[in-house]
């Protein structure tokens, strides 16, 4: 027995086993590393769940965090700190022109649901649309927003009015066309399909790239055109950056990167760097409209001194330390060498990023050059083995690399010569396809479920079949 095994024996019969946790058990954390109680170093390309961009335990953010520990851990909600006061005119001298109306919450769901509030009080209206390929969180009306969670029982019924526009995958165009020739048919679809619908649409959500649905970079020209049909229809363009925010796409905010305003900005993991923080940023013409409504939010953590702590916090060290140039620099150091192991190996393919979100994919030798999502999980796990941690997406399952910004160059290296030597195994065909990493029996029988259930989620693949027949029972 292991020490980290050793800990599973003695308390995992009380996990929820509610996903396959890996084996090791964290004692700490470092920089751009995980540390578990043997005292192993795996490199974390995922920065936690992809909040923590600054690296875990940087100082001076733990600092702060001490500091206002002893100051304020909590009040009550009709109270506001000097330290949250402080941080929402941080927060709004890096929000885009005209939102400056904050509110720090706690987690991605629950912003995205406090603007989801706003927008229908706002606009009066009821329904929704968002990427068919969107993730934008846990709750019940943010899983209705996407068909991530399709086929799953305990989210159904969907609110009414859920509507979805189709991903704009150009690498797997679901309609089976090219860019640009293809004149955004995508989006002409989905606006055709929903119709007059559009009339109740209250918002328009997205995420600049779309992450969990298969790392797909919606050009400037998409988005562009799609802000321009949100105003037409008299909705207001909700623009979630859970995971673009706060530097990693080399600015404060990917809109910037993309040209575009959204009504209402929605930010959460990268601006507490691990700790829980989300938040909101509206016009103050709409916080005008929707206090003579009547709009009011009472939960137990919202403006939290902590949260606002973290979040000036994460706002400072991004600006002292040039984070957002490193993301840059970072992500075309960390392309290019992903480029070079493309040339070299044939099942790795499809390498795209902007600034430190970045994703490649594992691609059969057929003709077609398919996604070979039987291969994810023993490539993640072997990497794993040889100490570095990514994580992979929905559907195709690209590969995501989002680690936090000031990763070193070394540390790439690192990543990269593991990447180099999977990769070998696979073409050499002696990757272990059940590599031994995965041996904690409470996960075993997770694993074991969790494949079934991935095969039942397939079913619900955007698929050119899947558009056609509702364009079909449309018309
Ligand atoms: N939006 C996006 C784009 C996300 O990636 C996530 C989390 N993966 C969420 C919202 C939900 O955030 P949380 O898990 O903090 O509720």
């Amino acid at each position: 027995m292991t020490k980290n095994l050793d800990l599973w024996a003695a308390h995992g019969s009380h996990v929820i086993p509610v996903m396959p946790f890996m084996d090791s058990v964290l004692a700490r954390c470092e920089g751009s590393w995980l540390i578990d109680v043997e005292g192993r170093r795996i490199l974390d390309l995922a920065a936690g769940q992809f909040c923590t961009i600054l690296g875990h335990g940087h100082p001076r953010f733990v600092e702060a965090l001490q500091a206002e520990v002893k100051n304020n851990l909590h009040t009550g909600s009709q109270y506001l700190t000097e330290c949250t006061l402080k941080a929402l005119s941080d927060v709004a001298e890096i929000t885009p022109s005209h939102l400056k109306k904050i509110i720090l919450l706690s987690t991605g769901s629950e912003a995205n649901e406090f603007a989801l509030r706003v927008a229908k009080l706002y606009t009066g209206r009821t329904s929704t649309a968002a990427f068919d390929r969107g993730y934008y969180g846990i709750s019940l009306a943010t899983r209705a927003l996407s068909s991530i969670s399709d086929g799953h029982v305990e989210f159904s019924p969907k609110p009414q009015g859920s509507m979805q526009l189709i991903a704009p995958s150009c690498a797997r165009c679901p309609l089976r066309l090219q860019y640009p020739s293809c004149d955004h048919a995508c989006l002409s679809l989905s606006t055709r399909l929903i119709g007059d619908n559009a009339d109740n649409i209250a918002a328009v959500f997205v995420e600049p790239i779309v992450s969990a649905g298969g790392m797909i970079y919606p050009t400037r020209e998409y988005m562009q055109t799609l802000r321009r049909w949100t105003t037409d229809i008299g909705a207001l363009l909700i623009v979630d950056e859970a995971q673009t925010g706060f530097g990693r796409c080399g600015t404060w905010f990917d809109c910037e990167n993309l040209g575009i305003e959204p009504d209402i900005l929605v930010f959460s993991k990268t601006s507490g760097n691990g700790y829980p923080s989300s938040g909101v940023a509206i016009s103050e013409r709409i916080c005008e409209r929707i206090l003579d409504i009547g709009f009011s939010h009472l939960s137990s953590h919202q403006n939290d001194s902590l949260t606002a702590a973290a979040v000036s916090a994460v706002i400072r060290i991004v600006r002292d330390e040039g984070l957002r140039e490193l993301a840059r620099d970072n992500g075309a150091y960390f392309l290019e060498k992903l480029r070079g192991l493309e040339s070299r190996h044939r099942n790795l393919g499809a390498v795209r990023g902007r600034g430190l979100m970045i994703a490649f994919e594992l691609l059969r030798d057929d003709e077609h050059r398919s996604p070979w999502t039987e291969m994810l999980t023993p490539f993640v796990l072997a990497c794993h083995a040889r100490g570095v941690h990514v994580t992979y997406t929905y559907y195709e399952g690209a590969v995501r690399i989002i680690p936090p910004l000031n990763i070193t160059r070394e540390e790439i290296d690192f990543a990269i010569d593991a990447f180099d030597k999977t990769l070998a195994e696979i073409e050499s065909g002696t990757l272990d396809a059940k590599p031994h990493a995965q041996t904690n029996p409470v996960i075993r029988g997770t694993l074991e479920r969790s494949r079934l259930r991935r095969a039942l989620n397939r079913m619900w693949e955007t698929s050119p079949k899947y558009w056609m027949s509702k364009l079909k029972n449309s018309s």
